[in-house]
């Protein structure tokens, strides 16, 4: 499960169950009704428009936070070890992810209870651990969130759920780490006198509270395993905003029955997607894919209503524009290779002259490194919207288990990102200082 095969599916081949391969194609076949088992896996690029924040990029807030906490590195964060000794970089992160605290549903989260209210979605794997899915509206026991999620929490000590929802969200807003309250005995207070028995003194847990989110090491919930094999009930597999780089949830698209249609709305190509038949990708933004496909739906209208009315005009707005900005950078930066390109082959026209042949050698090197260029700036995009790590595929690893964490960064960006992180440490020294 989850290896990705080498085959791709050649032009040539016919699907076998969409009339071709396209979007419009995928939107007839859950016209026609064939479609009422719709499975899907969603990771942190559907949250990206939310501006749910990547927690190791420096220009965030939130790394600044977590930086001036003195984390010995980044990851910490989701070590339970860490979390032990100090909970309280976790808990500033938790203040800032927490459920109805901050961030907002987007247009691929609204089409998601849209799916659920045609009574279409089978079952939701996510990866992320914002709750956004639940914010929009999609059922509860339609969601599994195999990262754990902030819905529920325990104590680490004795695994007894603390239940007071309320005190829980109390206590993350004050930026406090809640304990167990499990009573554990009662300390007979001998030398009672005045108030009698009530004054004995219930003797309580006291572990550190942690909402059930999956840190390093930790089994992914019983869940995931339990309801992985919805998959082979699905009729269509969505796959939106996930690099499936992390075991297990990465093999679950391979779950599906060989001629079950799926599709990928992705920055780019990931997985086995492009081996089968009946395989889409709808390479790009995910909210501009989700849009694209409720266009061909006939949806459209009902889905940017249902968002706005989720998440009020405002709102909309700011996240329509940072879809702009977004797409602009990526254009800034297609923009500014092709420049250099361009540059580097005129200077390769002129020869001769040794200070041009010298010229000539940098933009060669510049070239060779262009050659890479559509990689590159999807690497950069891909960044944004959070899909993920080249992460050992073993298990789980806390960047991968959720939103917060997701990140993306490639090789190439490992090189540079010590700088950045000092930087943004030296930032949050200035913030603190
Ligand atoms: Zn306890």
């Amino acid at each position: 499960m989850g290896q990705e095969q080498s085959t791709f599916i050649s032009e040539d081949t016919p699907p076998q169950n969409l009339s071709e391969r396209s979007l419009a194609a995928v939107a007839d076949f859950i016209k026609s009704g064939r479609a009422r088992r719709i499975v899907v896996m969603t990771g942190a690029g559907i949250s990206t428009a939310a501006g749910i924040p990547d927690f190791r990029s420096p220009e965030t807030g939130l790394y600044a936070n977590l930086a001036a906490l003195n984390l010995p590195e980044p990851e910490a964060v989701f070590d339970l070890a860490f979390f032990q000794q100090n909970p309280r970089p976790f808990y500033a992160l938790a203040r800032e992810l927490y459920p109805g605290a901050r961030y907002r549903p987007t247009v691929s989260h609204a089409f998601l209870a849209l799916l659920a209210r045609k009574n279409l979605l089978h079952v939701l794997f996510t990866q992320n651990i914002d709750c956004l899915e639940r914010a929009a509206g999609v059922p509860p026991d339609r969601i599994i969130e195999a990262h754990g999620s902030f819905a529920t929490q325990r104590c680490i000590d004795c695994r007894e759920p603390f239940a007071d929802d309320a005190k829980m969200r109390e206590s993350v807003e004050r930026g406090e780490v809640p304990r167990c309250e499990r009573v554990v005995g009662r300390d007979e207070d001998e030398t009672d006198g005045i108030g009698g028995k009530e004054q004995d003194e219930e003797r309580r847990c006291g572990g550190l509270v942690k909402p059930d989110i999956v840190f390093f090491g930790e089994a992914l919930p019983k869940a995931f395993f339990e309801r992985s094999g919805a998959v082979q009930e699905a009729d269509l597999v969505l796959v939106m905003g996930t690099s499936l780089q992390v075991h297990p949830f990465a093999g679950l698209p391979n779950m599906a029955e060989e001629e079950v249609p799926r599709v990928l709305f992705n920055l780019e190509r990931v997985g086995s997607f492009g081996t089968r038949a009946d395989d889409v990708m709808v390479l790009g933004d995910c909210d501009a894919g989700v849009r694209k496909l409720a266009d061909a739906l006939g949806w459209r209208d009902e889905l940017e209503k249902a968002w706005r009315e989720l998440v009020g005009d405002e709102e909309a707005e700011r996240q329509l524009q940072g879809a702009a900005k977004r797409l602009a950078a990526l254009h800034d930066e297609v923009g500014k290779l092709a420049e250099e390109v361009e540059e580097a082959l005129h200077i390769d026209e002129k020869e001769g002259d040794q200070e041009v042949v010298k010229e000539s050698q940098k933009g060669q090197d510049r070239d060779a490194s262009a050659a890479g260029s559509a990689e590159q700036t999807e690497e950069s995009v891909k960044g944004e919207a959070g899909s993920n790590t080249n992460l050992p595929d073993a298990e789980p690893r806390p960047e991968e288990k959720g939103s917060p964490s997701r990140n993306n960064n490639s090789a190439s960006q490992d090189s540079t990102e010590q700088g950045e992180k000092t930087d943004g440490a030296d930032k949050a020294k200035e913030t603190a200082a």
